[in-house]
């Protein structure tokens, strides 16, 4: 079949017609439709993740089913032994196998599935649409369910308006605000040093928009999807007391924590991708509101490559997503 291939780190992707078909041994195989290109499949080129090359990319996967049809991957497969597993957060279970990151993904005609219980039915919605949900969208979706119970509570509370902000307005923070603007009455401040992505966020909702120097005003919630020393600092002095902050970015920034180095009782926590229940949470929030959905650009498994070269370079409106029949 076709397939991409990663074969080392630092080696450009390789689109092969001969790949090996996938063994589904004990569970399902998935004829692949549409597969998210995602800034992680970068970070496995870049060796930042021990995976196993040479290997086949891609994590946000919608495909079709021989009994149910087109569905969407749940791509974090966990041991379903350890505490995580069992609280249904495969996504943290320290020995979980991410398909496309520790196993063969969805840059292929078709791929392997341990278990049919980590494919959910599409009901409807575009496949290609869809398929950035499975990483980009759920971990943006994850980050601000962390927040909603706190911008809710204020909201019943006091007179003060709650208030959300969102650090980087890139593909997940675009997610992010989508939701806020959803599931929330929260205002919602975007920061971001590009002016371009200033605007995208004034566009798709967001109230207001400002560089790191301007004053982004002071929020409940605060979801970083930077996470660099600087952002995590602006969330540390943005946050109000009682409020939360949730670092979602990979930059690996560090910021000090202790009482009186943060506003009294602020909660931070590091969120991580989506639990399977939120997988179909998000779904039914996308057939309920398309709004949250973001634009996509098709393209063939022969421009995996560009597409990898054009998220580097920042060259996206919206999100990619490859087609394996192109
Ligand atoms: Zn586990
Ligand atoms: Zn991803």
């Amino acid at each position: 079949m076709r397939a991409v291939v990663c074969d080392a780190v630092g080696s450009d992707l390789r689109l092969v017609d001969d790949h090996p078909e996938p063994v589904a041994a004990g569970g399902a195989t998935l004829t692949v439709t549409a597969c998210g290109v995602c800034h992680s499949d970068l970070h496995v080129v870049d060796g930042d993740f021990p995976s196993p090359l040479p290997m086949v990319l891609g994590h946000e996967v919608t495909g079709v089913h021989d009994r149910l049809g087109p569905v969407m991957l749940y791509a974090p497969w966990g041991c379903r032994s350890c505490p995580q597993c069992a609280d249904g957060l495969e996504q943290i279970c320290p020995d979980a196998t991410e398909a496309g990151l520790f196993a063969d993904g969805g840059y292929a005609e078709r791929m392997a599935v341990p278990d049919e219980a980590y494919l959910s039915p599409l009901d409807g919605l575009d496949p290609f649409v869809a398929a950035p949900l499975a990483c980009g969208g759920l971990t943006a979706y994850r980050a601000v369910d962390h927040g909603l119970a706190t911008l809710r509570d204020r909201a019943a509370g006091r007179g003060e308006a709650p208030r959300a902000m969102v650090i980087g307005a890139g593909g997940l923070g675009q997610y992010a605000i989508r939701y806020l603007r959803a599931l929330t009455d929260a205002e919602v401040v975007a920061v971001d040093l590009d002016p371009a992505k200033q605007a995208t966020a004034l566009e798709i909702g967001a109230h207001a928009a400002c560089g790191p120097d301007d004053d982004p005003g002071t929020a409940d919630v605060v979801l970083d999807f930077i996470g660099a020393d600087a952002t995590l600092g602006l969330a540390a002095t943005t946050v109000r007391r009682r409020g939360v902050v949730a670092i979602v970015g990979l930059f690996g920034g560090r910021i000090p924590f202790g009482l009186g180095a943060v506003p009294h009782e602020a909660r931070f926590l590091s969120s991580f991708w989506g639990s399977r229940v939120q997988m179909d949470e998000l779904l039914d929030l996308a057939r309920r509101e398309p709004a949250i959905l973001q634009d996509v650009e098709v393209l063939g498994l022969a421009d995996a490559q560009t597409a990898h070269q054009r998220l580097r370079a920042g060259d996206v409106r919206g999100r990619l997503v490859l087609d394996p029949n192109r």
